[in-house]
Formats: C-alpha cells, structure tokens, sequence
C-alpha cells in the first residue's frame, strides 16, 4: 500500500488549460467522429471531451443531446433509480468555505442523531417507500470508522411493516484502508467522495491550511485506499461553481481514467455534479464566480454521457424540478427523492418545519410520491432495485455487464418489479394509477421471454412476496 506522498497527482492544471485552449471552435467534422466513437460506448480521451466542452454551434449541441439521450437508454433503458440522503451528523472540524456545516457557522445548530432518533428517521423513510439510502457525516473525530459502521448496521437494522433499506452508501470524508475496511464488513455499497474542486489554486483557497480537508492528494486518493480495502463500488464529484465547469469536467475524466488505469478497467460506479447552492451565514454560496447557469449544466452533463457512457450519472434534489426534467433524459441514472437535509430532517419535516439552517437549500421539495408520478409521466420508471449489489454485480461484473449494455436486461426486469412493490405498499390511488400504466408499457419492451418471467414473479408480489428480483 503507497503512502499518500508516494502517490503521483494525476491532475495536471496546466495540461488541462492547453487541452481546452486547444479546442476552441472545433471542428464540426472531427465532433462527428468523436460522437461515433462515444455512440460504440468507448471512453473518450481528454483531448476529445476537450473539443465536446468547446462546442458551440447549435446543431452540433442538439446532435450531441440527441446521442447523449441514446446511450442513456442503451446503458440504462427508461429506469431511474431512487435513493435518498440521510444526514447522521453536522459537526465538522472543516471549514470550506461554501458548506454550512463548516466549523465557524454560528447559524446552525449542532446535531449528531442519537440511536433512536436514527431508528426514527429510518422508518419515515421507509414508509414513504424508500430501499435505498446515503448516509452523510461532517468530517469530525466523533464520526470515525467505527461509528459510520454502527449507524449502518442501524440502517440495516430498522425495518417497519414491509419496509427495509437494502443498500447503504455513504457520503463522508475519506478514510484509511483500515477505516474503508470496517465499512466493508457492515455491507455498504458506494461510497462517495467530492472532489469538490480539480482546481488546484482553488482548491488551496477554499479549503484552509491545516484543516484536514486542505490535504489535495489524501482527498484525491480517497477512493483508491477505498478500493484497495475491498469496497467494489466508489462514486467521485465535483461541486460545481467553485471553479470553471469544464475545467472540472475535465478533472472528473481524469479521475475516472485514474481508476479505470489502477484498477483493471473499472472506473467509478457514480459521477455527481452538484451545484452549489446557497447556505445560511454562507458568503461564498451569495452569487458564487464561477455559478454554473441552466444552460451550460445541460451541456456539462450531456459531455459527462458522451465522455464516460456507462458510468452512473447522479441528479440530486438540489436542482429544481423544471431543471431536473430537462436534463434526466440526456444521461442521468439515479436521482433522489422526498430528501431532507437537516440531521433528523425527516421528522422535523413531518411536524411541518420547512428546515433553513441546514447544509444548504434544496430545489426540489417534492415528495417520494409526486417526484415518481412525474418521472412515470415523462416515460420512464422509477427502480427501487439493489439487486445489482447484493448479486455481486458490482465493482468489475458491473463494467463487465454495463459496458456492453446489458445492464438492462437485468436493471429493467427489477426496475419493474422493485416499482410494483413501491405502487402495493406506499403509493397515494393517482400515482398508483399512473404507476401501473407504465408497468404495463415497459413489460411490453422486454423480450417475450423475459416479458414471462417478469409477469410470473409480478404475481408473487401481488400474493404479498416481497424483494424478489432477478
Ligand atoms: N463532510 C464530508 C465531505 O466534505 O466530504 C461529506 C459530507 S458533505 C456534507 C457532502 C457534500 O456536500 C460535499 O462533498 C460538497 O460537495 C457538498 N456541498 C457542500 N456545500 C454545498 C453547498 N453550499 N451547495 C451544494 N452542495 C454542497
Ligand atoms: Fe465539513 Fe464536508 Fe461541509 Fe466541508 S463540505 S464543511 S468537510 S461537512
């Protein structure tokens, strides 16, 4: 195992600036050939995604959303998965300065969830339907390995009625290997960190000396050490407007390139491109430099497809929903839902507090249930599925199976099922309505063989069987 010293920063500022000064007004013939090539689902390389970022001309935008959209679905089919965040702690020894969780923020009050008040925000999710949830820590001495572990055995733990969360993930600082290790044991799925930005220069500004956080490389790492102890599935980000958008689309290319080099062709399992958004007693979220407009966030997100077409593509809650509905057709395969993010948000929700003083404000105050009716709406099905990760589809069978595009020949057939299970124990009548129709239109765009089988084990969730899949 390399000390984080000995590891080489594969982010190179400097090369990144050439590569994106280089590909200014491309050429439209050379986009074509770029497009072909991400049309046979092969990673693009730096100078390519360089040209893609640069693209200005109209047509050759549409075109690119046009293909963007198709690789979603050859990946992906119509499905999206939910999941939902699950604030455990907001103390942090940080203070970045776009967070409202950083250390000096007087604003906020400090809370770490106690045991029973987990077990609480566990089953409101739960009854609202969720299978899936991501835990979030502050960076704090109080939230070490072995306390993330004992809340997700928590999570696992806390099941109500036919309610159960099946896949933990987790978003938190990075840890050591030996840290990563005791994740492991508990049975999580992804965890997540953010760059937030690539950038070096910022990254120094926005981060101060001699916090933990202000260490580039340890934080660059951190998925590497998390691989390296055995955790299949990682998920990197930037936090956008930070600094230069394609920039940091860059620097998430590098990144998946640095994995898929290190780890024999496996490159992380999630990419997700938050926007900042405001904070209470925040200055740096109040009009931010570099904030990234609607438009340019289209286009960060169709390159993110173009460039790495079968990685996961993460659209949080953070984006209002009119953004949200433009831009998951162009690429995106899993989004949240009915997410609170105040620690212990769920209940406070439920007395009727509409929460401030948290991390930041979210877009989309939709619930569980009104988000899946749009989403049926729009064409697509909502997919509860964890199968993938408890099948052991993960990590290089994952890329095996989702690079030539079959994920769906398993992803579709559980969206399905998962999403029968969702419409039974905690739709409201009109999204069940709703709900059903869809089901009925994509069992329709499977084989007739699988069409058989889905239908087979449909009626075994009718007759009250639950988590089945294939
Ligand atoms: N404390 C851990 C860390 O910093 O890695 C993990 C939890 S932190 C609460 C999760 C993410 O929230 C950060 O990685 C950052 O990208 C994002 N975040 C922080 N401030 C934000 C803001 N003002 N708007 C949107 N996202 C923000
Ligand atoms: Fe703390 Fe994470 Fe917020 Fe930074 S981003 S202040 S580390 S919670």
């Amino acid at each position: 195992m390399l000390d984080t010293s000995e590891r080489k920063d594969f982010i190179n500022d400097e090369k990144i600036w050439k590569q994106l000064n280089g590909a200014v007004n491309p050429d439209a013939v050379e986009i074509r050939e770029i497009l072909k090539k991400s049309e046979k689902k092969i990673r693009l390389e730096p100078e390519e995604t360089a040209k893609l970022l640069q693209v200005e001309d109209k047509e050759l935008l549409e075109e690119m959303f046009k293909l963007a959209r198709k690789i979603k679905e050859d990946v992906y089919g119509k499905r999206i998965v939910f999941f939902a965040p699950l604030y455990i702690g907001n103390k942090c020894q940080n203070n970045c300065l776009y967070c409202g969780f950083r250390r000096e923020n007087k604003s906020i009050v400090r809370k770490t969830l106690s045991d029973d008040e987990l077990r609480e925000e566990v089953k409101i999710m739960e009854k609202a339907g969720h299978k899936r949830a991501i835990l979030v820590y502050g960076e704090h001495s109080d939230y070490d390995a072995d306390f993330m572990a004992e809340t997700i055995k928590t999570v696992y733990d806390t099941k109500i009625d036919n309610g159960e969360i099946r896949r933990v993930n987790i978003n938190a600082a990075p840890l050591d290997v030996e840290g990563y290790k005791k994740l492991c044991e508990v049975g999580i799925g992804t965890f997540q960190i953010f760059q937030e930005t690539y950038h070096h220069e910022t990254y120094s500004k926005l981060h101060p000396k001699g916090d933990r956080k202000s260490d580039y490389k340890w934080r660059l790492y951190g998925l590497d050490r998390a691989i390296e102890a055995g955790i299949d599935d990682v998920g990197i980000g930037a936090l956008f407007g930070l600094y230069d958008w394609k920039f940091e689309v860059m620097g998430l290319l590098y990144h998946t390139i640095h994995l898929e080099e290190t780890f024999g062709g496996v490159g992380p399992h999630t990419i997700s491109f938050p926007r900042i958004e405001a904070a209470i007693d925040t200055p740096f979220t109040q009009n931010p430099k570099y904030k990234v407009s609607d438009k340019d966030f289209k286009k960060l997100v169709a390159v993110i497809r173009l460039s790495v077409p079968y990685t996961g593509m993460i659209l949080t809650a953070r984006e209002k929903p009119e953004v949200r509905e433009e831009v998951l057709p162009i690429g995106i395969s899993q989004v949240d839902a009915g997410s609170r993010i105040g620690v212990g948000g769920y209940k406070e929700f439920e007395k009727g507090y509409l929460p401030e003083k948290e991390q930041f404000q979210l877009g989309d105050m939709r619930s569980l249930d009104e988000t899946i009716r749009d989403i049926c709406k729009a064409g697509c099905i909502p997919s509860f599925c964890t199968a993938g990760y408890r099948s052991a589809r993960t990590g290089k069978k994952f890329m095996g199976l989702a690079k030539p595009g079959l994920v769906h020949n398993y992803c579709m057939p559980n969206a399905i099922l998962t999403f029968k299970e969702y419409l039974l124990d905690y739709a409201s009548e009109e999204t069940r309505t709703v709900g059903e129709k869809s089901i009925e239109k994509h069992l329709k765009g499977l084989s007739l063989e699988k069409q058989k089988i889905v239908r087979e084990k449909l009626k075994l969730i009718e007759e009250g069987k639950r988590d089945i899949y294939v």
